[in-house]
């Protein structure tokens, strides 16, 4: 919680209020999980990053200008090390494409996460002027705002209100292992549930959160993309 507390002062400093950066670190915190990784602020230190992961990465263009990136391609998915330097200055020449004056942090290098084993969930949070912290529980991804298959509560919420949220979407049975799936763990969703409302009820500063995707894996779940706004 303190260094919660210092991530969040840091961020209040800056006049930018909406960030990736520190929300990553503050998931951490909280001990939610997130890919291994980094952000960058130049291809060399990428590459450095990359070869320290197994396997393919992940490279996202990190802007606060810049809410859904993989509109504007600003998402490469299975970048071998080879590939590290072109993709590196692709997303920042698409940045800029889509908006000249953006105001590029860098590039985010992860670990990618396998989701063919996994469903992307996406859980929120909105203050709401009458009912205050509203958690959002729901099937993620990039098109949650076309599938709108979401459920929620008001913060702080209980295990069992945690666990009810996963019941009550429609998606709920992709959760809980259709078509020869594995089930992925309930019980990692709802823990996250628990610890977002714990972190947006301990500072009420925080406007906005949503970690999306979630992405929820037969053996535990990881915060894959996270957006926050602060007061
Ligand atoms: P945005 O929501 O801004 O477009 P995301 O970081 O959520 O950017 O990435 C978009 C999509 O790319 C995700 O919904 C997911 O399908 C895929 N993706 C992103 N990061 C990873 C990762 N580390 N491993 C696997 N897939 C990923
Ligand atoms: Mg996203």
């Amino acid at each position: 919680r303190e260094r919660a507390r210092e991530i969040l002062e840091t961020v209040e400093d800056r006049d930018d209020t909406r960030l990736g950066v520190e929300a990553m670190e503050l998931l951490d915190a909280y001990g939610i999980e997130t890919p291994t990784g980094d952000i960058v602020d130049d291809p060399a230190d990428a590459l450095e990053v990359a070869e320290n992961i197994d396997g393919d990465v992940v490279m996202k263009i990190v802007s606060p200008d810049i809410l859904h990136k993989s509109d504007i391609g600003g998402v490469k998915v299975g970048v071998g090390n080879e590939d590290v330097y072109d993709a590196y200055e692709d997303l920042v020449t698409r940045a800029k494409n889509y908006q000249p004056d953006a105001n590029i942090l860098g590039v985010q290098v992860q670990e990618m996460v396998n989701l063919d084993d996994g469903v992307e969930t996406i859980v929120g949070m909105n203050r709401d002027p009458q009912f205050g912290p509203l958690m959002m529980f729901g099937l993620g991804g990039i098109f949650v705002e076309i599938l709108e298959d979401t459920t929620f509560r008001v913060a702080p919420v209980s295990e069992a209100e945690a666990e009810d949220m996963t019941k009550e979407i429609d998606a709920a049975p992709m959760l809980r292992g259709a078509r020869g799936n594995d089930p992925v763990d309930i019980g990692g969703i709802t823990e996250t549930i628990q610890r977002l409302s714990q972190l947006v009820t301990d500072f009420p500063a925080i406007l906005e959160l949503d970690i999306n995707p979630l992405v929820a894996l037969p053996d535990g779940v990881k915060a894959v993309d996270v957006r926050l706004t602060v007061d």
